[in-house]
């Protein structure tokens, strides 16, 4: 097979304030950038087809092997498939549980990787990924401003991989203790800045250092989730959960919590890679940003986003929106100014998505423990309100599947309040009070920031 090249989101812009980026680039180049040089997102511009008998046969199969045989499809053009296959071995060495609420409708848990949350699929990947495909000489720095689950997820994933340094920046003030002492106690190559300020100008240092020629000696890169390195593993476990529940060709209808998209993204990928599924189902929090458009018809992001209960998923305009309109024929830029509309009548028929108040997250929390047995945490419960109103307004669909993103033992003091029990607490999740770690504490000043860069280079 022909390797699959990436383009840029706005490569046709007019209106933009960057040159359109029309060259199209290997996926090493798209992991290294992160972002096309026009502020665009990288996008594959051919996809797999994966043969639904294939597909039926990952039923029963270790979750590496599934992913092997979509990920070569992407990248066996540089990396052997022995290697392919040891990293994906070594990457995905836990389980995924699915759960059955009632009928045939389905929870798959995406939440007992090291961090408890399914970012660890992706950030696991790109790390390995990242180290192979760096140049032999090259070593790699990733900066990463977080709010608090990303920076784990990511640290966590790259620790202990040869040749890249991770400098994680987070916000004093704006994280939990337990979030600060899991972004402290990382170590290893792996280093957590405290920085006496706010989440935005944790983000605004970082965006600094990427613009900063001084500093382009260390090779910096990001790892958020406008990565297509972040977006592309995160196909593969629509493959293998469906072929757990589902009879060959069988149609299914899954639910994926959003915030930023990326999650829903890689379905909307695996779907047009021969995924048989009958709707993508995308409910938000009380950003509901994306709900009304669909409604609508008109975009407005919200500004600033709102604190809701499912914290991960505070997002006012998401990123991987410009993927979705791209790939539906429109363009979006990062303000949330539309340069080009989407077929909308396409994306009604594809995708449904609602918004779900915390009110209402809170009530699925109890009825989903109190009906089917179902433990939920905020997110996983915007997940199944979600698939409940999709069912409630469109009619039954047999075969459903709802994403649970994050272990319930994350959120103790809501699921206590709400259910009166403690949840158990996973292997991932223990022992985190004896481990040792201080992060370095530094003023909100991009000067003092980058001092110490070089000085660790
Ligand atoms: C990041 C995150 C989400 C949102 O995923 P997107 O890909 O940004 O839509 C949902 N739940 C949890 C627990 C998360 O950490």
């Amino acid at each position: 097979m022909r390797p699959i090249s990436y383009y840029s989101t706005n490569r046709y812009l007019k209106d933009g304030d960057l040159k359109p980026f029309r060259e199209n680039v290997s996926f090493k180049e798209a992991l290294i950038m992160g972002q096309a040089p026009d502020a665009g997102l990288f996008m594959p511009a051919q996809l797999p087809s994966i043969p639904m008998e294939e597909i039926a046969g990952f039923k029963d199969k270790p979750y590496w092997e599934v992913a092997l045989a979509v990920g070569r499809r992407f990248w066996e053009d540089a990396i052997p498939v022995d290697d392919l296959e040891n990293m994906f071995r070594d990457a995905y060495n836990f389980e995924i549980p699915i759960e059955n609420a009632y009928g045939r409708k389905y929870v798959m848990r995406l939440d007992q990787g090291p961090t408890a949350s399914f970012k660890d699929f992706a950030a696991r990947m790109m790390s390995r990924l990242m180290s192979y495909l760096r140049g032999a000489d090259d070593h790699l720095t990733v900066l990463v401003a977080t709010s608090g689950d990303t920076g784990s997820a990511i640290g966590n994933a790259f620790k202990g991989v040869e040749g890249i340094d991770v400098h994680i920046l987070y916000p004093a003030l704006e994280v939990s203790p337990r979030q600060k002492k899991q972004l402290d106690t990382i170590g290893d190559n792996v280093r957590a800045f405290m920085v006496d300020g706010k989440f935005d100008d944790c983000q605004k240092m970082v965006k600094q250092a990427f613009l900063d020629p001084e500093l382009a000696r260390l090779n910096l890169t990001s790892a958020n989730s406008i990565n297509i390195g972040r977006i592309l593993p995160q196909s593969i476990y629509y493959f293998w959960g469906y072929a757990q529940i589902a009879s060959e060709g069988e149609e299914v209808v899954i639910c994926v919590p959003s915030g930023n998209f990326g999650n829903a993204f890689g379905c909307e990928l695996a779907w047009r890679m021969g995924l048989p599924l009958h709707r993508l189902l995308m409910p938000t929090n009380e950003n509901n940003e994306f709900p009304r458009f669909l409604d609508s018809g008109s975009y407005q992001k919200v500004d600033p986003s709102r604190r809701c209960l499912s914290n991960a998923m505070n997002v006012g305009h998401p990123s991987n929106l410009a993927r979705f309109f791209d790939i539906y024929g429109g363009n979006i830029d990062k303000e949330g100014d539309v340069h080009g509309f989407p077929d909308l009548d396409r994306m009604r028929e594809r995708i449904f998505s609602v918004s779900v108040s915390d009110e209402e997250t809170r009530e699925t929390i109890r009825s989903a423990y109190r009906e089917y047995g179902l433990l939920l945490e905020p997110h996983g419960a915007v997940g199944w309100n979600g698939l409940e109103k999709y069912l409630e307004t469109e009619g039954d669909f047999p075969l459903c599947l709802s994403i649970e993103t994050a272990h319930p033992a994350k959120f103790p003091d809501e699921i206590e309040e709400l259910l009166g029990i403690h949840p158990p607490i996973p292997e991932s999740l223990r022992g985190l009070e004896e481990k040792t770690g201080e992060p370095i504490p530094i003023p909100n000043n991009y000067q003092v920031f980058k001092d110490l860069l070089l000085s660790f280079a």
